[in-house]
Parts: C-alpha cells; sequence; structure tokens
C-alpha cells in the first residue's frame, strides 16, 4: 500500500506508450468557432475542443494489451476463439454462463425487452437511462422510477443515492399486479442520478422483493466496476473484499444483466446481454440473430470481443479505479473548495456544476446551464454538456418548456484519457469562470429542431 501522500498525489497508475496530439486555440479562434457552429458545443469539430468532457461513453483508452488483442481477432462467422474468450471472462466475472454480444448496449436493451416486455407492461428501476425507457416506451410498456428521495436532492451528501426505494417498489408491484410486471431493473451505477452507486445491501432487497414474487431481475451493468469500488469504499463490512468478489455478489442478486462496453468495458464500441437462464437464453438469440447478427459475434468484429474481453479483465484493477474515481473526485473538491456550486457527493464519472446556484441571474428560459457550457468552450477549450432545459425539450401540452427541477453542467470524464494537469486546468478555467459569473449573458434559438432539439440547435446570445 501507497502512503497517504502519494494517494493524495493521484500519479497515473500507467505511462504513456503512444500520444495523440490536441491543438490549443486562441480565445480569438474559438469565439469565431463557437459562433459558426450556432453556439451550440455539439456541433464543433471535435478537433476545435482541447479537452472533451462531453461524455465518457465510448472515449475511453485502450492499453497495450487491448490493442495486442486486436492483432489476433478471429474473424470467422461462428465460434471465433475471441467469443469463447469473451464468454469465459463474463462468466468468472458476472457469474452468467450465456452471453450475447451486442453493437453496444442499448441493443441489449432491444434483445431483452423483445422477448420479455408485452405492450401495457411495467418496468420499474431505480432511474432509466434514456435509452433504456425509449426501448420500454418503444415495447408499449410504461417505466417507473423508483429512486430513494435523496436522490433528487443535490447538497444530500449520502453514500448510496442510486438505491431503490424499496417501499415503492413493493407498493407499485402490487397495485400493479406482479403478472404485469415482467422484470425488474436496476442501473449500477445510477446514470441519470448522476453516477450514483447502489449498495449490496439494497440489491439484497431488490432480489427479496422479488423473490416474493417470483418476478427476475436484471441489473443495468455500463459502470458496474465503479459502483463495486463505492461498495468496497462506502458500506460496512466491504473493506476487506476484492473488487471481483463484490461484483460477483452484486450480479448473484440478478437473473442477467445488459451492458454497454463503452462504459466498464473500457473500448470504443461493444456490449453485451447475459443471463442465467438457458431457455430465457435460447429465446433471446432469435431475436440476437435478427437485430444484432450470429450470437457469437453481435454486431462486432471478432477483433473488438478480444478487446472487450480484455477491458473486463483490467477494469477491476484497484489502482485503476483508485485513480479512476479519485479523478472525479479530485475535480469535485478543487470546485467545492472555490465555492462552486456542484452535486454533492460526485458520482463515478462525473461532476456536476449545479447551475441554477452558479448563474442566479439568468432565468431558466435563457438556458443558464447551456450559456455555461458555451463560456467553458471560450475560456479554455473545454467541451461539457449541458442537462437542463435545452435537454428537457417542450412539454406537449403546452408547448412551454418543460422546465427541469435541476439546471446542470455535466463534466464526463473519459477514462484513462486524461491527466491530472488537463483536470487542474478545467477546475482553474470553471473557477476564473465563477469569479466573473456576472458577465455571463443567456441564450435563446434561432434555430429549433422539433426533437432532440439540443443535438443542432442554434443559438444567439440575448
Ligand atoms: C450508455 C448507457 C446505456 C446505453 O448504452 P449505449 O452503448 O450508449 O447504447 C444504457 N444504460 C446506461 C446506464 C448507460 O449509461
Amino acid at each position: 500500500m501507497s502512503d497517504a501522500w502519494e494517494e493524495e498525489l493521484l500519479a497515473e497508475p500507467y505511462r504513456i506508450k503512444v500520444i495523440e496530439p490536441v491543438r490549443r486555440t486562441t480565445r480569438q479562434e474559438r469565439e469565431e468557432l463557437i459562433r459558426r457552429a450556432g453556439y451550440n458545443p455539439f456541433r464543433l469539430p471535435a478537433e476545435a475542443v482541447y479537452i472533451d468532457l462531453l461524455t465518457d461513453s465510448g472515449t475511453s483508452a485502450m492499453s497495450d494489451r487491448q490493442w495486442a488483442g486486436l492483432m489476433i481477432g478471429d474473424e470467422s462467422y461462428a465460434g471465433s476463439r475471441n467469443f469463447y474468450h469473451l464468454q469465459a471472462t463474463v462468466e468468472r466475472i458476472f457469474g452468467f454462463p450465456h452471453v450475447i454480444p451486442t453493437h453496444q448496449g442499448r441493443a441489449a436493451e432491444n434483445v431483452l425487452f423483445t422477448t420479455l416486455l408485452k405492450e401495457g407492461q411495467v418496468v420499474p428501476n431505480n432511474m432509466h437511462f434514456d435509452t433504456t425507457k425509449a426501448h420500454v416506451l418503444h415495447k408499449g410498456g410504461r417505466p417507473v422510477d423508483c429512486p430513494v428521495t435523496a436522490a433528487y436532492d443535490p447538497t444530500q451528501p449520502e453514500p448510496f443515492k442510486g438505491n431503490v426505494d424499496l417501499g415503492k417498489l413493493e407498493e407499485l408491484i402490487r397495485t400493479e399486479g406482479p403478472a404485469k410486471i415482467p422484470f425488474l431493473m436496476v442501473t449500477a451505477t445510477c446514470n441519470s442520478g448522476g453516477g450514483q452507486p447502489v449498495s449490496l445491501a439494497n440489491l439484497r432487497g431488490v432480489k427479496e422483493v422479488a423473490s416474493r414474487y417470483g418476478i427476475p431481475v436484471f441489473i443495468d451493468a455500463c459502470r458496474f466496476a465503479e459502483n463495486a469500488y463505492f461498495i468496497k469504499q462506502r458500506e460496512p463490512g466491504q473493506a476487506g473484499r476484492s473488487l471481483g468478489e463484490i461484483a460477483r455478489e452484486m450480479f448473484s442478486y440478478a437473473d442477467g444483466c445488459t451492458m454497454s462496453a463503452k462504459k466498464d468495458a473500457l473500448v470504443n464500441i461493444g456490449g453485451f446481454l447475459a443471463l442465467r437462464d438457458e431457455q430465457l437464453y435460447r429465446e433471446a438469440s432469435v431475436w440476437a440473430v435478427l437485430f444484432e447478427g450470429f450470437p457469437t459475434y453481435g454486431g462486432l468484429a471478432g477483433r473488438d470481443l478480444e478487446a472487450m474481453a480484455r477491458g473486463l479483465e483490467e477494469v477491476l484493477d484497484e489502482s485503476y479505479l483508485a485513480h479512476r474515481i479519485g479523478q472525479v473526485e479530485y475535480l469535485a473538491r478543487r470546485l467545492l473548495q472555490a465555492g462552486v456550486p456542484i452535486v454533492e457527493p460526485p458520482g463515478g464519472h462525473a461532476v456536476y456544476v449545479d447551475v441554477r446556484r452558479f448563474l442566479p441571474h439568468l432565468p431558466q428560459g435563457q438556458f443558464p446551464a447551456w450559456a455555461l457550457s458555451v463560456a467553458l468552450y471560450v475560456e479554455a477549450g473545454v467541451r461539457s454538456v449541458e442537462v437542463g432545459t435545452v435537454l428537457a425539450g417542450r412539454d406537449p401540452a403546452t408547448g412551454d418548456h418543460d422546465y427541469p427541477r435541476l439546471e446542470l453542467l455535466r463534466l464526463a470524464i473519459p477514462r484513462r484519457v486524461y491527466t491530472q494537469t488537463h483536470l487542474e486546468l478545467v477546475a482553474r478555467a470553471i473557477i476564473r469562470l465563477y469569479g466573473q459569473r456576472d458577465r455571463i449573458k443567456g441564450f435563446r434559438f434561432t434555430f429549433e429542431p422539433p426533437v432532440l432539439r439540443h443535438f443542432t440547435a442554434r443559438f444567439e446570445p440575448v
């Protein structure tokens, strides 16, 4: 074990073998670039961005072992050796004997939901991720979020804000009737709640409720390793266990999982559906063939399967996770020390700035979190993402903006990509903006698309 001063320094547990140059721009260039992008950071060419914190999805840096694995990709149509490697790895980590690779996480949702979910049925989750919710709706189902109340309070520093409210869950099962609920889902960590973890005790509780009514449980496992690390750090009695043991126990309470390998499998594309039951696996394989391809490749090349298997072998490494979660905590701490309001505690993959408190002079109708993301780009070439009024869209009934409870700026940290100095630059840029926050102006639409408006909209300063 390292000493306290070493831990505090948070030195990277890897060294650099290949570099990707990133270009720094001048403030004048950035003012022109963002103006030409219609003040929409999604419309910026990535090469005009110095530090890209848009998402942690598919943006990981692969290791030398993963890159080497690409060379032994077996591109056979059926039964590629890389599939067997992936299957053995998934069985060892998650305890599920059956795995169906998919091209990404939402494809695993599509295969599972097509197999199990009928029109008019209800799917409970701590909080549905956007694609999960959309797939439930697409099948004619009704997604219901059952998180603990603390999940909605950005100032309450609870250790497991991703937990399911077991009382609410059981009440829902009773009122709807168990026959209407084909399965329960738990998202770990809970992305829509800010990357907050779920405790082992809570997963055990979900399993108990589910067993009482004979309902299967599936985990949305995108950030399972980050969740396991939080359990080790925060849950009483878990500090002495290995992350592998904790992960194995997490999944022992489930019948299967959906996975986006673009997160905790440390690859740029991929996903899978893993299952305990052979009969269910056979039924799901039928749909997998239709949507994704033969069930031993699932929309991926053999080399992608190999990189995924190797990423899963690396992601539970304790020094990696201590650094990964440590980076997020470091950025959060730097901002808090300077008085910048953020959602507390920070989650596993991102820091969320609480923009209602950062820019109280801007009305929500002038898109404060959007304005802050533009200001941060102009200040330092850092791309972040608004999770606020622009993202929320319009209320179909009234036609007005569907003003969300929280107006947030998300700084998602890609895995193994940026150094401490990069994060320090991000912190200093935000702290500088906080010092001049009165000068930040709001925005209005010059072009507003009818759906998913944040991706392609254009704006002008008010
Ligand atoms: C990213 C994500 C998904 C969907 O995965 P994709 O690979 O983007 O299709 C599902 N659930 C959660 C919690 C996610 O974060």
